[in-house]
């Protein structure tokens, strides 16, 4: 707080936009914390939340159910791949990998395989801010005070990509012989976590589906469980429904959240599969999933899913078209910016990182520098360290997005001077 500028006080939302307090408007390019898929203020998701809420607010989900969730978990079960067929409820990212980390960690013991304990993450992974979510983003220097309470975690790197890359393959490959390592060293793994296709606090890295089913393939034939972070990358990010769609993988959990009520309401999910199910199934109390959160399933934010996911079926084009469409801009406004290396675009997602000249602290604080530019531009535009990145809603038109692009441009031009 005593480094930080004063936070930006904001009135209103509409759209792409964002109305301050101070009667200037802001254009909002990274949908608040990459949760607003549908920009701000949607009218539809809340007319469905104010209907919920007269109707029945808030009710136990331990022994008891209501519509919105049964609805929504049959809805959304029609959306991922096919071998999805259970669905747990938690309220935000966080919870969402601590269920899975769980789910996968007794399902191992339930089934009498008392070896299985450890995990496997990736190198600049983000999971969270529990202590299970920062055990399996291990590698993180933020959580250098709670090293103490974390649990130990097998890092290997992750194959991060970009337009051009030549060593692509190579790196893979490499990622792929640790993996094996890994798994031939001792049998003891329960699972293995990641981003898939976009890392997202860790710099918005990207790595290719191929990637994915080649790790899928080693961790089945070693009995691994593969568990999905679709955090971010779920409800449409990657230009596709889920990034497990989109590499067509099959993983065995996946964790579900951001975008999930269009920034309305906390809410979160866990999927699994009817194998995993199978193994809690049971008349043996020791074998029961003991987790569960007070406000799990709460029907109002399950309205707002379901209206989201109803405005996301209408408009699924908006998502599926935004690749081609930041490809265009990037090749109209920035190609060969003399700030700038390593563009990387995943359907609604774009980034590159800003050249820094090593041995200053520039890289430091650039990202800093940059993110005050662009609010006295007009734009929430928030770089990672020296990742510049673009996650709009996917309401953003053709204009609006040329205009992000432009001004991207004026910061990276002021670099220059
Ligand atoms: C944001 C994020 C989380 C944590 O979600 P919270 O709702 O902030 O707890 C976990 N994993 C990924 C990939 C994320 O992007």
């Amino acid at each position: 707080m005593q480094t930080a500028s004063p936070p930006v006080a904001v009135k209103s939302g509409r759209g792409v936009y964002l109305e301050l307090e101070d009667g200037r408007s802001i254009m909002d390019c990274i949908s608040s914390w990459w949760v607003n898929i549908h920009g701000h203020g949607e009218p539809f998701i809340a007319a469905a939340i104010a209907e919920q809420a007269k109707k029945l607010e808030h009710v136990i989900f331990a022994g008891f159910t209501h519509e919105p969730a049964e609805v929504f978990a049959q809805r959304l079960l029609r959306k991922v791949p096919g071998h999805f067929s259970r669905i747990f409820f938690s309220d935000n990212g966080s919870t969402a990998v601590e269920v899975a980390l769980k789910i996968a960690y007794q399902y191992w013991s339930n089934k009498g395989k008392n070896n299985k304990r450890r995990f496997i993450g990736f190198d600049g992974g983000y999971h969270g801010d529990t202590v299970g979510a920062m055990s399996i983003g291990g590698s993180s220097s933020f959580w250098n005070p709670f090293k103490g309470l974390m649990f130990d975690l097998d890092v290997v790197p992750y194959p991060a990509t970009f337009a051009g890359d030549e060593f692509c393959e190579e790196k893979e490959r490499a990622t792929l012989d640790a993996l094996k390592l890994l798994l031939e060293s001792q049998n003891g793994y329960a699972g293995v976590f990641i981003e898939p296709l976009i890392q997202g606090a860790g710099g918005m890295r990207m790595c290719r589906p191929e990637f994915l089913q080649k790790l899928q393939e080693l961790a089945r034939k070693y009995e691994v469980l593969t568990i999905y972070d679709e955090v971010m990358t779920g409800f449409g990010r990657t230009g596709d429904w889920f990034a497990c769609a989109k590499a067509s993988t099959q993983p065995d959990l996946i964790c579900l959240s951001k975008g999930i009520t269009g920034g309305f309401l906390p809410m979160a999910v866990t999927l699994t599969t009817e194998p995993i199910f199978a193994e809690f199934y049971s008349a043996e109390m020791s074998k029961t999933f003991f987790h569960g959160h007070s406000y799990t399933a709460n029907p109002i934010a399950c309205a707002a899913a379901n209206a989201s996911l109803t405005l996301l079926e209408k408009n699924a084009s908006s998502f599926q078209n935004l690749e081609p469409i930041h490809e265009h801009l990037f090749s109209r406004f920035l190609s060969g910016h003399p700030m700038l290396t390593r563009f990387r675009v995943c359907g609604t997602v774009a980034a590159f990182d800003v050249v820094t000249s090593a041995g200053t602290n520039y890289y430091d604080n650039v990202g800093a520098r940059m993110r005050e530019q662009f609010i006295s531009e007009g734009f929430l535009i928030r770089p990672l360290g020296n990742t510049v990145y673009l996650m709009p809603p996917y309401c953003i038109d053709m204009d609006q997005l040329s205009a992000a692009y432009a001004a991207i441009r004026r910061v990276l031009d002021g670099l220059l001077a």
